[in-house]
């Protein structure tokens, strides 16, 4: 599948459409369309797929994705200013790509895709991190995707990476790993971007498990994991006090020593330990 396709150059698009890039919106542009076909690729096999993406501006990964072969593309876009330079790409792929405008915090895009559904999004990373929460943390499992390819931060990609004992590893380590592989899949520098923004960025890939590595109650889980890591350098014994007056006991029976810190606990003694509250 060829990676470029024949509309202008993303420069043009930009300066065409006046698109100056705004802070408020997170706006940094991916302009080259190689990186961007790179980055479709790492979502995988696109072919059968209809494919999430949030954030698209001037289109730069849209048009990866298109051109790396995704069935349907469904774009949210919240800067009004970005769609028609979306509709231009739209009508290069007559069928295959809708622009929503608005705020993907709030727009429910579900009724908008066909399984199975892939994401694709390089996104302000305060956005890029709370819908990587409610999309790891849905009522019920496997959840709508397949798979997430997102652009973070590096320093929050390592976090969702992260393996036990390390400084990163916390909240979004365990929420990625209970239920989806999670790798870094390309790193990036700041030169990548138009703006460059002060920090380097990574693309994660993470794929749905069919069920949760290991058993435990999803809130029960949160709420252990989020005061074990609240208080990440207290003993385990004091930092999950308020979860249950016995939780010495209940850490005890779940095999791990209520003087441990959060961080030295792999995913699997969190959930049993989440089992065990879950007894009361
Ligand atoms: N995907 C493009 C690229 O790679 O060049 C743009 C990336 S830029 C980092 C982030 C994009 O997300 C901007 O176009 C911005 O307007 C958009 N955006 C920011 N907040 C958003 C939100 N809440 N919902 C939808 N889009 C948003």
């Amino acid at each position: 599948m060829s990676a470029i396709d024949q509309l202008p150059p993303l420069r043009d698009v930009i300066a065409n459409h006046g698109l100056i890039a705004r802070k408020s919106l997170g706006q940094n542009f991916l302009l080259d369309l190689n990186l961007t076909a790179k980055i479709a690729r790492v979502a995988g096999d696109l072919r059968a797929c209809d494919v999430l993406e949030i954030g698209p501006g001037p289109g730069g990964l849209t048009r990866g994705l298109l051109s790396e072969g995704a069935r349907r593309v469904l774009a949210i876009e919240k800067d009004r200013r970005c769609i028609p330079a979306l509709e231009e790409i739209s009508a290069t792929y007559p069928d295959r790509l809708e622009v929503i405008e608005g705020d993907a915090l709030e727009i429910d895009p579900l009724t908008h895709l066909t399984p199975p559904i892939r994401v694709a999004a390089n996104l302000p990373y305060n956005v890029g991190t709370e819908l990587l929460v409610r999309w790891l943390t849905p009522p019920t499992w496997p959840p709508f995707w397949q798979s997430l390819t997102l652009m973070f931060q590096k320093e929050v990609a390592e976090r969702i990476v992260a393996k036990p004992g390390s400084k990163a590893y916390g909240r979004l380590a365990i929420l990625a790993s209970w239920r989806a592989d999670a790798r870094i899949a390309v790193n990036l520098p700041p030169g990548a971007f138009t703006p460059p923004p002060k920090v380097s960025s990574a693309v994660v890939h993470l794929t749905a498990l069919e069920r949760p590595r290991f058993d435990a109650d999803a809130k029960v889980l949160e709420r252990v994991v989020a005061a074990a890591f609240n208080q990440r350098r207290k003993m385990l014994r004091a930092s999950l006090k308020g979860i249950t007056s016995d939780i010495e006991d209940r850490l005890i029976a779940s095999g791990i020593k209520p003087t441990d810190r959060a961080e030295q606990i792999p995913l699997e003694g969190f959930c049993a330990l989440a089992r065990e509250v879950a007894k009361k």
